[in-house]
């Protein structure tokens, strides 16, 4: 762990021009440096660098950040790597924080993992090359798979001899402890009673044998686990052609993608990614000249890699064989990658063909055309399959149940509404009944933010709508619709943090004080006993508030360059918009007399006050609704209690509705009761 003034000390010796230098050729332009954009294929320089800011940004892709984020996202370091990327370069020494000894212990352990791991594989490839079994066997396999030489040893494929102890005894030979190699999942110990053990000794018997060897990477190439294949004379009869290391701390099956690593610099230029099952489809692909591909070896995907994927793009493509059971598994998960955000599109290949086989027959250049002209957006496929010559009722209102919820999980309001047009189009249906029947779904989806719940959903056929079902109502917290207005909020708090909004306001002693935007806001919060839902968001917001009286303290400054990369992060793309918007920008540097100067500051004082206002009553209002879904419920269930009761709730609910249509009024709305 590096301490933190050290972190300081690098942050402030890092200049975002010097940086950015060592990967792209910049030119000066005004106060700022502009570049070839490395994020993507950029033939006009987009990538504008600003040393006063200390931060870079492209205005085509979106890319940049400050110089951490610059080097995390470009190299794909992890944060404690780019911060020794600059300490060098720097000449800062490190300090690392001491870590205790029971971290120092779990440290050590994980470490011993990577170094057996690291030896294994050296070892299955060692065999794959030189030993007469592994050419013969292993190699044989390979060569008939087409793969070439590159291929072999970019992916550091391997084979394990025949013999059930080869590799441990190699192991214990080597001075490698036999725990690790049990922790590790490279062996398994069979104990000295159990029945199969004749020895009357603990055996260590090696996972792998006899196998074809695919190692898995960390996404910063650290071996983590292993995939082994059974080879074709033995697969008669076996049901299970591939083997894979079990978890481990090392190794999370759910928190890892295969190719992942051999894979993350083209996703991030191509700005997609490729979905495939298998190992042999991955290297194929990357044998053709298509890099941005990963596997997930044939389970549906999980939250985790969602999230991992998404660090490097928006944009995924599941390519499957064109039969039953890839039509089946293109339909696992995806209402999950949507419910994450990303934009997905299927692609199923012509029948009898997987994306190992495609790559093989063709080019680079014809795959990714075939993908380009053939990929269907997902609503779309999901729409055409499940309706494809359905005509039973009941079955026809479940599949458009389904694909309606689908669509509720696109968060892109626009694209939302064009799908559920079109959908109702396709299915010759009323469009204000799939209004209906989606807003239902985007209330449930605020209710439920458990992601099993939705994937166990998918598995069984969703209910069909039936009238005058009670409509559940628990729970329902606006967190959807709150994070967008908190993320505007918090917005403000950043870029405006320090515009004094309200000058000499009385404060509850009677002293004459300023507010700006951060104090303002976290005092209506208080007063009102809100908060805002997004954890990260509330630190924002306090820390802006605690740094307020600082002298010289810049939000916009110190949480592009806060020390914590997820608010980093934040800072830096609610920030970059502004940026997009130069031609002001310009205008405001252009030089003007001290009277316009100060009117113009009082007009975008006003500007920062009103929407200020604005949002918190949109806060406000949100919370009221919530409250008002709340009370109905109650009252329902009071119904048939004591009166009084009833009489107090129905007092509270007619107050709470009140306020609503006087906030409404406020906000301009037309509120439909
Ligand atoms: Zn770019």
């Amino acid at each position: 762990m590096i301490d933190k003034p050290t972190i300081a000390r690098i942050m402030d010796a890092t200049n975002i021009v010097d940086v950015v230098s060592e990967f792209v050729s910049l030119k000066k332009r005004g106060v700022n440096y502009i570049g070839l954009c490395p994020f993507h294929n950029d033939s006009h320089p987009s990538f504008s660098v600003s040393p006063a800011r200390g931060i870079c940004h492209c205005f085509t892709c979106g890319k940049g950040g400050n110089a951490i984020n610059f080097l995390m996202e470009l190299e794909q370091m992890t944060y404690p790597d780019a911060l020794r990327w600059l300490a060098n370069k720097y000449h800062i020494e490190i300090k690392e924080r001491e870590l205790t000894s029971e971290e120092k212990e779990k440290e050590s352990e994980r470490e011993s993992m990577f170094i057996v791991n690291e030896w294994a594989s050296k070892y299955f490839e060692d065999i794959l090359q030189n030993d007469v079994d592994g050419r013969a066997i292993g190699m044989q396999y390979f060569r008939s798979r087409g793969f070439r030489d590159d291929i072999i040893r970019k992916f550091r494929l391997g084979f394990d001899p025949n013999s059930r102890t080869a590799l441990y005894d190699e192991a214990i030979k080597k001075g490698y402890n036999a725990k690790y190699l049990v922790a590790t999942g490279l062996c398994f110990k069979v104990d000295k009673d159990e029945a199969s053990n004749k020895s009357g000794e603990d055996k260590y018997l090696d996972r792998f044998s006899g196998r074809a060897i695919f190692p898995w990477f960390s996404v910063s190439g650290k071996v983590v686990a292993f995939g082994g294949r059974v080879l074709d004379s033995r697969t008669k009869g076996v049901n299970q052609k591939y083997v894979n290391s079990p978890d481990s701390d090392i190794y999370h099956k759910e928190r890892e993608l295969y190719g992942l690593y051999q894979a993350k610099k083209a996703i991030a230029k191509e700005n997609c990614v490729y979905m495939v099952e298998g190992y042999t489809d991955v290297i194929s692909m990357h044998q053709c000249g298509i890099e941005n591909v990963v596997a997930n070896s044939g389970t549906a995907l999980s939250v985790h890699q969602i999230r991992l994927l998404h660090r490097f793009t928006n944009n995924i493509v599941l390519l499957y064989d064109g039969d039953a059971a890839g039509v089946h598994a293109a339909l696992r998960g995806t209402d999950m990658l949507l419910e994450e955000e990303m934009n997905v599109k299927v692609l199923l290949l012509p029948d009898g063909n997987d994306p190992d086989s495609f790559a093989r027959s063709h080019t680079a250049s014809d795959f990714r055309k075939y993908i380009e002209e053939n990929q269907t957006d997902f609503i779309q496929f999901k729409t055409h399959l499940m309706l494809k010559g359905v005509t039973d009722p009941v079955k026809r209102s479940e599949a458009i149940n389904s694909i309606v919820r689908s669509i509720s999980l696109v968060q892109d309001q626009i694209l939302r509404d064009t799908y559920l047009h079109e959908c109702a189009m396709r299915m010759s249906m009323n469009e204000a009944t799939l209004i209906n029947t989606m807003n239902k779904f985007i209330r449930d989806g605020r209710d439920r933010m458990n992601p099993q719940q939705q994937q166990a959903g998918q598995q069984t056929s969703p209910e069909p709508p039936r009238a005058n079902a009670p409509q559940q109502l628990t729970v329902a917290t606006p967190l959807q619709q709150a994070s967008k207005v908190e993320r505007m909020l918090v917005k403000m708090v950043i870029r405006n943090g320090n515009d004094v909004i309200y000058r000499n306001v009385e404060d509850a002693d009677g002293n004459l004080i300023n507010l700006n935007v951060a104090q303002y806001l976290a005092y209506n919060l208080s007063i009102d006993g809100l908060h805002l839902e997004n954890p990260t968001f509330e630190r924002i917001l306090n820390e802006a508030v605690a740094h307020s009286a600082d002298e010289g303290f810049q939000a916009e400054q110190f949480f592009i360059h806060h020390e914590d990369i997820e608010i980093s992060k934040i800072a830096t793309s609610l920030t970059a918009e502004r940026y997009q918007l130069s031609p002001t920008a310009l205008a405001a540097d252009a030089p003007m007399n001290e009277q316009d100067r100060l009117a113009r500051e009082a007009t975008r004082i006003d500007n920062v006050r009103n929407q200020l206002e604005h949002l918190l009553n949109d806060f406000r209002m949100d919370y009221i609704e919530h409250h008002l879904k709340e009370l109905q419920q109650k009252i329902k269930t009071a119904t048939n209690g004591p009166a009084d009761e009833l009489m107090k709730l129905m007092a509270e609910y007619k107050e709470t509705q009140e306020l609503r249509n006087k906030l409404a009024r406020m906000l301009g709305n037309n509120i439909v009761v």
